[in-house]
């Protein structure tokens, strides 16, 4: 029989090379790192290349921090497959890792990126045969490292439908908008619990507009009665709410395309939230640094008590709550990007209080008003009242030169024990350990 067709065999080549190698990075590379860093995780990328010379399979990990993290699925595929051909990229090892010859044979190149929101790894595998990409293996591991593969998305809604989250939630908004512009009714899509993106489409009377608007009012109405989401926010509206949102960051940036249209209302983006579940994911976040956040508040204003036992430090999140809607991020996204600093004080000033209980055991520590360190010395005398926070954050207890005048601002001329922080685990505030004195 004559041979009609010819089948490419490279891609079959490297076969049990390119499974050991997505093996090793699942388990290896990418289960520790998100069980300790989980939402912290950054995007990584493994190259796995064989080379002629010594024979060694050789996998190179390489940190893809310069992605555009705007970019939906297509456009991450498209940048993936360009980086894992392109040898200026920085990703294709020029040399064989293990003897130094240049050009190992690609075998295949992994992306990973952590997708908070629904607790999932995003793993793009890439295989190459000679000078092309041939195929691409999309699938999704959680934090037990179960894998499930799915089929390549279309578009991010497509994506957002598979996997229960937008790749990114700015390229969302423009293939909603995009979809939905010229349909007869009002849009809303559940992104993630309590989190609505809303697109009012092009109406040429208001008329029109009133017809539109009534389903979506009965659902607000029942949602509001069941005490579900008290925010809404309309993209437009960013200037009247004098929200502190640069520029690069407003849809103008990122919606260019619509933007006059948006400002005008002819086609009109929204948002409905729901503030108690914006409130559990700064909780979700906090408790991965061993805290708690809790809503205390009135109906009008959004404050949160940040901390754990005694140090409970209040803080209005109603603008960060804006910033975080008006800016297209998810809720992770937007408390990762504008309020780590604040979690990451709060766990110092915790830990700090912890090595300073154990440090002088015969003084006494207090923590007045949730927020203010009282020092007494051992006959019960007020020794000083400072800010918690302040005392936290303004010294490195890690090191000794800094941890000791620290000790001299707070109980001037005690000895601390020999005692230091270790390193904090997930969900734990960091150990104090006996310090090693060389
Ligand atoms: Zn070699």
């Amino acid at each position: 029989m004559d041979v009609i067709l010819q089948f490419p065999t490279e891609a079959f080549q490297f076969r049990a090379e390119r499974q050991e190698a997505l093996d090793i990075f699942r388990s290896r590379c990418r289960l520790p790192v998100i069980r300790q860093y989980v939402y912290e995780a950054q995007d990584i990328g493994m190259y796995t290349a064989k080379c002629d010379s010594c024979g060694d399979l050789t996998a190179r990990l390489h940190a893809l921090i310069d992605l555009d993290p705007d970019l939906d699925i297509c456009g991450l595929e498209a940048e993936l497959s360009s980086r894992a051909l392109d040898p200026s990229s920085g990703w294709v090892p020029a040399h064989c890792p293990a003897c130094g010859a240049p050009s190992p044979k690609p075998v295949s190149a992994i992306f990973a990126r952590y997708l908070p929101e629904v607790g999932l790894d995003l793993q793009i595998h890439l295989i190459r045969g000679g000078n092309r990409i041939t195929d691409i293996d999309y699938s999704v591991m959680n934090i037990a490292g179960e894998v499930r593969t799915f089929d390549k998305a279309t578009d991010s809604i497509d994506f957002a439908d598979k996997l229960g989250i937008p790749l990114s939630l700015r390229a969302m908004w423009g293939c909603l908008i995009a979809r939905h512009m010229y349909e007869p009714d009002i849009a809303l899509y559940p992104i993630q619990p309590g989190y609505y993106l809303g697109i009012r489409p092009f109406a040429e009377t208001e008329t029109v507009l009133a017809r539109m608007a009534e389903p979506f009012y009965n659902w607000m109405e029942q949602q509001h009665a069941e005490g579900l989401c008290d925010v809404i926010a309309y993209f437009r509206d960013r200037e009247d709410e004098e929200l502190d949102i640069p520029y690069a960051e407003s849809y103008h940036t990122w919606l260019a395309g619509y933007a006059s249209d948006i400002e005008r209302a002819l086609v009109d983006p929204f948002i409905v939230a729901d503030s108690n579940a914006f409130v559990a994911v700064i909780d979700q976040l906090a408790s991965l640094y061993g805290l708690t956040a809790k809503r205390d508040s009135g109906d009008d204003t959004l404050f949160i008590h940040l901390g754990v036992d005694g140090l409970q430090v209040r803080i209005n999140i109603g603008p960060l709550l804006f910033r975080t809607l008006h800016e297209g991020l998810t809720f992770q996204g937007g408390i990762k990007q504008h309020f780590m600093d604040e979690i990451r004080a709060v766990a110092a000033s915790a830990e700090l209080l912890k090595l300073l209980k154990q440090s002088f055991p015969d003084y006494v520590f207090n923590i007045l008003n949730g927020q203010y360190l009282q020092i007494l010395d051992p006959s019960g005398q007020e020794l000083t009242l400072i800010d918690a926070i302040r005392a936290g954050t303004s010294y490195d207890p890690r090191e000794l030169d800094e941890f000791h005048a620290l000790c001299d601002e707070l109980i001037p001329g005690a000895k601390p024990r020999a005692l230091t922080l270790g390193r904090p685990l997930a969900g734990h505030l960091a150990p104090v350990i006996p310090r090693k004195i060389a």
